[in-house]
């Protein structure tokens, strides 16, 4: 799981439930004392809200009776597509998330990354065949990775790509933005103490009933079964970017899938991100966006947003964090 970041569980929760989301394991825990029944049904509702986002999200596989992201990409160069309001406000996030990072998360690299997932697709099925993607494949790709070639009219609810050649893919902030989205219809219930991991993205809505937060372990990408840093979190998302859970090696050499567009390679500056910020959308995208930057950056970057803490890890283990990225000592 990409961004995994388990929870040190310090009390048993009520109530836990697992699903599938986004092609990885996702669970819900609640701390909050309801019973098994009120539980359940936050569960069910949560999940019908990732179920949605996740068909509309999918640039994979399409759904009967939605225009969805892979619908989209099919009908690149065509006429505007009608699609769900949601995944119009969705695509006007990222345009906003594009401007936000200095195009470091741009969702219209999607050209450049299926080459990449391209490659690891074949390695991983036989590993004598991994290669790179062509240089010249990758230059050309990325003369289609504009992203004002997304097209987006909020009053019609329509999108259109403008060049068939381009596609969207938005695995850098979609599962963030959508556990958000999850987060909010059950703070607007008034539900508290409850802790939503969706595939490695921590969304903690409240603190424990006795006001404390919840001590979270952030993985050590030099050895993923151990932690490199542990800290108390309540009230806010924890997202992690790293290079050690997809990738692929080409003689010898990691590739991993998050990819700089200046250089159209597997960004090179750290081992992984870890963002603590309330909302997950953001969260999500800058997790990706600061791993395609250097760390003075990244470090401007967060202190003009503010409400931000960052812990970056070094490829040689060595770790920098804003001030409010309080250790905890285990
Ligand atoms: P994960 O999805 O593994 O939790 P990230 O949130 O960092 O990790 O997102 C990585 C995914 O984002 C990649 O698999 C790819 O789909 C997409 N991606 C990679 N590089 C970029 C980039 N520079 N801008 C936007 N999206 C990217
Ligand atoms: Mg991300």
């Amino acid at each position: 799981m990409t961004g995994c970041l388990p929870l040190v569980k310090e009390i048993k929760p009520q109530g836990m439930m697992y699903f599938s989301f986004f092609d990885t394991v996702s669970n819900i825990y609640s701390y909050a004392g309801d019973s098994q029944e009120e539980f359940k049904k936050n569960c069910d509702e949560v999940a019908a809200i990732l179920e949605k986002y996740h068909q509309l999200f999918d640039i994979y596989n399409e759904y009967s009776g939605i225009n969805n992201l892979c619908t989209v990409n099919k009908n690149a160069g065509g006429e505007p597509l009608k699609v769900d309001e949601k995944l119009i406000d969705f695509l006007l996030y990222t345009k906003e998330m594009y401007s936000l990072t200095k195009g470091e998360s741009n969702v219209m690299l999607g050209a450049v990354l299926k080459l990449w997932h391209n490659e690891r697709e074949i390695a991983s099925v036989d590993p004598t065949l991994a290669k790179l993607p062509d240089p010249k494949a990758l230059e050309e790709a990325n003369t289609h990775c504009s992203i004002d070639l997304l097209e987006i009219n909020k009053e019609n609810n329509t999108v259109r790509i403008s060049d068939p050649l381009a596609s969207i893919d938005v695995g850098a902030m979609g599962k963030g933005y959508a556990t958000e989205q999850a987060a909010r219809y059950l703070e607007d219930k008034g539900i508290t103490s409850y802790v939503l991991n969706i595939g490695g993205n921590i969304r903690i809505i409240g603190t424990k009933v006795d006001g404390d937060g919840w001590v979270t372990g952030i993985k050590n990408p030099l050895d993923p079964e151990t932690y490199a840093f542990y800290t108390k979190i309540s009230d806010i998302s924890c997202v992690t970017s790293g290079d050690y859970e997809r990738f692929y090696r080409v003689e010898n050499v990691k590739y991993h899938h998050i990819i700089d567009k200046d250089t159209l390679m597997p960004a090179n500056y750290f081992s992984s991100i870890t963002i603590l910020t309330k909302d997950s959308g953001l969260a999500d995208t800058l997790s990706t966006a600061l791993f395609c930057m250097s760390y003075e950056e990244g470090r401007a970057l967060v202190e003009s947003l503010g409400n931000v803490e960052v812990l970056w890890i070094f490829q040689n283990g060595d770790q920098q964090k804003t001030e409010g990225m309080i250790p905890e000592v285990r």
